[in-house]
């Protein structure tokens, strides 16, 4: 299977989320992650070489794909929308993340606007949602529940270990924090609803 995550906007969780269903996937099959991204944030995160998969830069990505079940593959920030095409058509999945803002929300219906000519094979993920009680990501949720737009059921909440997790260059599951559980369990919960 090969998932793409896209988004128009940075910091909403992007990386944060390939790295995540990548962890969720390495569980059942290996998995690579390419990473697209220029800032190579995902590679950065790798560094340490304390993640459970590879993770490659696009260039390397057609040597190593063919040994692995599963890809996934985080996008450049902010990809023109000619680069839609080739990354909806290069996918089973293209996971659309956004947070519960509206500069976020924007960027994220713009893209949905640009790849509901091309496909419709994509799922939007809320992420960086706010603790009780703001109602922001239940409220975000109804926006696009009631536009009719796909949406995953599970979401991701906003909590400091994730960006622990990006410090000591491991996934969620790894860091010695009481939320570790917590926070696991959002990615593992979309990633059921991926690949059951
Ligand atoms: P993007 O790839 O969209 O720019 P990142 O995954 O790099 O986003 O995340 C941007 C920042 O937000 C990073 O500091 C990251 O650790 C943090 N972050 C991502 N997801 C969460 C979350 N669910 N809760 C708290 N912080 C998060």
């Amino acid at each position: 299977m090969i998932v793409t995550v896209a988004s128009f906007k940075g910091g909403v969780g992007k990386t944060t989320t390939a790295l995540h269903l990548a962890a969720y996937l390495q569980q059942h099959a290996p998995t690579l992650v390419v990473d697209g991204d220029l800032n190579r944030s995902a590679s950065e995160w790798a560094s340490r070489e304390k993640l459970p998969f590879k993770v490659v830069d696009e260039k390397q990505a057609i040597r190593f794909a063919k040994q692995y079940e599963h890809i996934v593959i985080d996008t450049p920030a902010r990809p023109a929308p000619e680069e839609l095409k080739t990354l909806a058509e290069g996918c089973d999945l293209l996971v659309l993340p956004t947070s519960p803002d509206a500069l976020a929300l924007s960027a994220m219906l713009q893209m949905v606007a640009a790849l509901h000519a091309l496909t419709s094979n994509y799922r939007i993920l809320l992420t960086l949602i706010p603790p009780h009680p703001s109602k922001v990501g239940l409220e975000t949720r109804a926006t696009i529940e009631n536009a009719s737009l796909p949406i995953f059921k599970s979401e991701i909440r906003r909590l400091a270990v994730f960006q622990r997790a990006a410090l000591e260059g491991v996934p969620v599951c790894d860091v010695k924090d009481p939320y570790a559980k917590n926070a696991w369990r959002c990615y593992t919960a979309v990633g059921e609803e991926i690949l059951p």
